[in-house]
C-alpha cells in the first residue's frame, strides 16, 4: 500500500489521541493475520465518515452552531452499529476510534454488523430539553443520508438515552414516510425497545469479571471493587458487583471520588447521585483526590468513563489484579504493557463491554421480527453469548501468547478481513 507521502493525522501511529491509538491496536494484530494481512489497511481508515452542521433556535431566540459526525468504519460484515455521544470535548478522531472498536467489539462477539459512531460536540447539561432535542433532530436529519435499519444503526452512548432514541426514531421515521422502529436500538420499551437493554453493557462488564476471575482463581465473594464511572455502565456494574457480594470501595466520577474501606452503600450512592448529579459530598465514604483513585488497594478495577485514563502516569500504581474495561479505550497501549509486566490481567472494552451492542442486536431483530422476548430470555442469550465470546478470546491469547486485547483484535480482524476478502475489490 502506498504511504510514502505525508500522512495526515488521523493516519499516523505517532499521533496522540484514540484514533492513534487504535492504529497501533492494529500494528500489534498485524503479525498474527497471516495472508489476510494483504487487506489490513482497510482497518486504517473509516470507510466513510460525515461531519454536518447542527444549527439549532435557543430558547432565548439566537442560533447556536453544534458540530456532528457519524463514521462508519467498516461495513464489511453487515450495516453499521454504534452510538451516538453528546460531550463538549468529541472530535472527528475521536468518533473516528469509537467507531473503529465498534467494528472490533461487533466481529468479536460475531454480530452481524459493522462498526459505526457518531456525537456531536456539545456540553448537553447546558441546553433546555427543548433546545437538546432540537439538537437531536436536525442531527439525525443530516445523518438521514446514511443511517437506516439495514444501513448504519444508532444508539445510546455518553449523556444520550432512551428519549434521545425516541427522538431520532421519530424523526428519521416523519422523513422516510414509515415508522421504522429498527433504525436505532436502545428506544424506550414502548416504542420497540428491548426489555434488558439499559442494563446490558453492565450486566455484559460483569459477567466478563466473573469468567476472567475464575480463570486467575480469584473468588468474587469479598473482592474489592474500584469503579470509575457511575452513569448507565460503572452504575450497574457496580450494583451486580455488590449484590455478588463484592465490595465496591471506591468510586470516582466527573466530580469526585468516595472510598470506604468496608464497601460503599452502592444502593444509597446511587441515590445520593440522582438528587445532586455527582458523589460529590456523600455522607457514608471518605473523599479522596482524583489521583488518589489509581491507588485503592482492590482486586477489581473498572473504568467505565472515558478514553485514555489508565495511562503511563498511573498504570505503575493500581494495585488491582483485574482491569474490566467497560469505557471505551481507556488504557493507553504503553499503560496496557506496564500492566502486562506487573501481571495485571486486562478484559478490554471491545470484550468487556459488548454487552450493550449485543442486547441492542437482540432489540433489533426483535423489532425485525415484530416479536418481542422476555428479558429472562435475553439476560440468558447475552450471558451465554458474552461467555463463549470470552472463553474464544481467552482460548486464541493462550494459543499465540498474547493479551487479551490482541486475542480479541485477532478473531475480530480475521473475521472483517475475510468478508472483505471474500466480497472482493469493486470494481
Ligand atoms: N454505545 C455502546 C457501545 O459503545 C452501544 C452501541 C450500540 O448498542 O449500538 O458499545
Amino acid at each position: 500500500m502506498n504511504t510514502s507521502h505525508t500522512l495526515p493525522s488521523y493516519l499516523d501511529p505517532n499521533h496522540l489521541g484514540p484514533w492513534g491509538i487504535y492504529l497501533q491496536q492494529v500494528d500489534r494484530v498485524t503479525p498474527y493475520l497471516g495472508h489476510l494481512a494483504r487487506w489490513v489497511e482497510t482497518l486504517k481508515r473509516p470507510k466513510r465518515a460525515m461531519i454536518v452542521d447542527v444549527p439549532i433556535e435557543l430558547d432565548n431566540g439566537t442560533v447556536a452552531h453544534f458540530e456532528g459526525y457519524r463514521v462508519q468504519h467498516n461495513l464489511s460484515r453487515g450495516p453499521g452499529k454504534g452510538g451516538v455521544r453528546f460531550h463538549q470535548d468529541v472530535t472527528l478522531s475521536e468518533v473516528m476510534a469509537l467507531s473503529a472498536w465498534m467494528s472490533v467489539k461487533n466481529a468479536a462477539v460475531n454480530l452481524p454488523y459493522g462498526g459505526a459512531k457518531g456525537g456531536i460536540r456539545v456540553d448537553p447539561k447546558t441546553l433546555s430539553r427543548g433546545e437538546l432535542e432540537r439538537l437531536t433532530r436536525r442531527y439525525t436529519s443530516e445523518i438521514g443520508l446514511i443511517i437506516g435499519p439495514s444501513k448504519d444503526i444508532p444508539a445510546p452512548d455518553m449523556n444520550t438515552n432512551e428519549q434521545i432514541m425516541a427522538w431520532m426514531m421519530d424523526t428519521y421515521s416523519m422523513n422516510t414516510g414509515a415508522t421504522a422502529t429498527g433504525v436505532v436500538t436502545g428506544k424506550p420499551i414502548a416504542l420497540g425497545g428491548s426489555l434488558g437493554r439499559r442494563e446490558a453493557t453492565g450486566r455484559g462488564v460483569f459477567t466478563v469479571a466473573q469468567e476472567a476471575a475464575q480463570h486467575i482463581q480469584l473468588e468474587l465473594k469479598g473482592c474489592r471493587v474500584a469503579v470509575q464511572g457511575l452513569g448507565n455502565v460503572g452504575g450497574v456494574a457496580a450494583q451486580l458487583f455488590a449484590q455478588a457480594g463484592c465490595k465496591v470501595v471506591a468510586v470516582q466520577d466527573h466530580a469526585g471520588t468516595v472510598y470506604q474501606a468496608s464497601g460503599l452503600d452502592i444502593h444509597a450512592l446511587l441515590e445520593h447521585v440522582a438528587k445532586h448529579g455527582s458523589v460529590l459530598g456523600f455522607s457514608g465514604a471518605e473523599a479522596l483526590a482524583r489521583a488518589q483513585f489509581w491507588s485503592v488497594p482492590c482486586d477489581i478495577l473498572v473504568p467505565a468513563a472515558l478514553e485514555q485514563q489508565i495511562t503511563v502516569n498511573n498504570a505503575a500504581q493500581i494495585q488491582a489484579r483485574l482491569v474490566i474495561e467497560g469505557a471505551n479505550g481507556p488504557t493507553t497501549p504503553e499503560a496496557d504493557d506496564i500492566l502486562a509486566e506487573r501481571g495485571i490481567l486486562v478484559v478490554p472494552d471491545v470484550i468487556a463491554n459488548a454487552g450493550g451492542v449485543t442486547v441492542s442486536y437482540f432489540e433489533w431483530v426483535q423489532d425485525f421480527s415484530s416479536f418481542f422476548w422476555s428479558e429472562d430470555e435475553i439476560n440468558a442469550r447475552l450471558v451465554r453469548l458474552m461467555r463463549e465470546a470470552f472463553a474464544a478470546v481467552w482460548q486464541t491469547a493462550q494459543q499465540h501468547k498474547v493479551s487479551l486485547r490482541t486475542a480479541t483484535f485477532i478473531i475480530a480482524c480475521t473475521r472483517m478481513l475475510q468478508a472483505r476478502e471474500l466480497r472482493g475489490l469493486y470494481p
